[in-house]
């Protein structure tokens, strides 16, 4: 790679450019859990778009019905009009994903990011209690538009905001306050007219917090909180945006804890291809929306409903991708905790195929994945000060990529304690 190749990106590309910076490469294509770079680089992708690729690069199965699709001149942009793309998509959802689990929910088409999808999940629970108040949680993550942001506890994602975000208060997630007794005080401050909580419209809340840092909520505080919302007429949003889509385990992230939320916010996976789509999904008499009352240009991504219907179909008929990722989580995860007794100051956590490497001193967890980088493996970093390696490969991955990218995880690991 020559200088003059990356200098349109420095020259011209915005300051906000991110993910370059940390894979200082110009990726070119792209197979599988595989990305290869301009120079015939090969890099496993333990990132997977954040969570945005969960059947990898490519899929050849995606791939082929979306060009069978483009070929045939179907609809690509449909704003909300009817097109048969979006029936087969409704249909898949109702037959694959509603019917089996017993859901009655209502599907809405918001604009195609999970931001966008949060913000109508906020609208809409406003709209039906009448309050204002929603109560999000500790190192929650949901998205950078205003509504998003104000339920989003990262301080310097906050700060761009640059007014004051309000109608949020912020409640601890499980694991917050060691010792905690689950929702004692958010249970007591609803309850005592003195609290000067308002009563809230809606709890809004990721099962497992992604960019967080792979906090674990217990299914029993997933349970608990249902409940407590639901016995006080709270309505309950999981953000699934990350999480959903199988990452976990079960096609919704909630599954496990057996608990249904009033709406869930879909997006990342959901169009299958790494296509932007978002879903809102609520139970149906939460539907009070009017006619475009919430609209926008790109709701109608019709070759996303190919690619996330064709995905639907494929992996969703059965629950044989729901076994493979459990059981790759807990060799990725029984692989990380031999690392953990290995070295001292580093911990894990994880459910399903999102598994972190949580270290003591956290310079360390980004050190890791530079060096990771160099040895040609894609993983970032998340938590409130970058401590968790982050590993969020394809559910996709084979058994071999697995060992592949677990080995170099490992030998990036030796090279930053060696050098300690
Ligand atoms: C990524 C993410 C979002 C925001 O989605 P965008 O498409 O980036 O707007 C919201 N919630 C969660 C949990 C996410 O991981």
């Amino acid at each position: 790679m020559t200088l003059a190749e990356t200098t349109v990106f420095e020259a011209l590309e915005s300051n906000v450019r991110g993910y370059c910076r940390a894979w200082p490469t110009v990726f070119d294509t792209a197979r599988g859990s595989w990305l290869t770079d301009e120079n015939g680089k090969d890099y496993l992708d333990f990132f997977a778009g954040a969570g945005a690729l969960n059947y990898g690069h490519n899929n050849p199965v995606l791939k082929q019905a979306l060009i069978d699709y483009l070929i045939g001149d179907g609809i690509t942009h449909g704003l909300d009009m009817s097109t048969t793309a979006k029936r087969r998509l409704l249909e898949a959802i109702r037959d694959l994903l509603l019917v089996p689990r017993g859901l009655d929910y209502k599907v809405q088409f918001p604009g195609p990011t999970g931001a966008n999808a949060v913000e109508a999940a906020l609208k809409l629970a406003r709209k039906v209690t009448g309050r204002t108040t929603v109560l999000n949680f500790t190192n929650g993550f949901h998205g950078m538009t205003l509504g998003a942001l104000s339920v989003t506890g990262n301080a310097a994602k906050r700060a761009g905001a640059g007014v004051p975000l309000v109608h949020a208060t912020p409640m601890p997630y499980d694991g917050f306050l060691p010792g905690d007794d689950d929702f004692g005080w958010m249970r007591r401050a609803l309850d005592d007219n003195s609290s000067g909580l308002d009563k809230p419209a809606a709890v809004i809340v990721e099962t497992v917090q992604g960019e967080g840092g792979i906090n674990v909520a217990r299914v029993e505080w997933l349970r608990a909180l249902a409940e407590l919302c639901s016995a006080r007429g709270i309505l309950l949003i999981v953000d699934d945006v990350q999480m959903g889509c199988g990452r976990t385990g079960p096609f919704f992230s909630f599954e496990t804890a057996g608990i249904t939320p009033d709406i869930v916010v879909l997006s990342k996976s959901i169009g299958g291809y790494g296509l932007p789509m978002a879903l809102v999904l609520m139970r149906s008499e939460l539907d009070q929306w009017a006619p475009g009352e919430h609209n926008g240009t790109f709701r109608g991504n019709n070759a996303a409903f190919v690619t996330g219907e064709t995905a639907l179909r494929h992996y969703w008929s059965d629950n044989r991708l729901e076994l493979a990722t459990l059981a790759k989580g807990e060799r990725i995860h029984a692989h990380l905790t031999a690392l953990t007794e290995a070295f001292d100051g580093i911990s894990t956590r994880g459910r399903g195929l999102v598994q972190g490497l949580v270290f003591e001193d956290a310079s360390q967890a980004g050190k890791v994945c530079n060096i990771a980088f160099e040895l040609g493996l894609l993983v970032e970093t998340s938590g409130s000060t970058d401590e968790v390696v982050k590993l969020l490969p394809p559910l996709t991955v084979t058994e071999e990529e697995i060992g592949h990218g677990l080995g170099i995880l490992t030998r990036a690991v030796e090279i930053v304690r060696d050098a300690h």
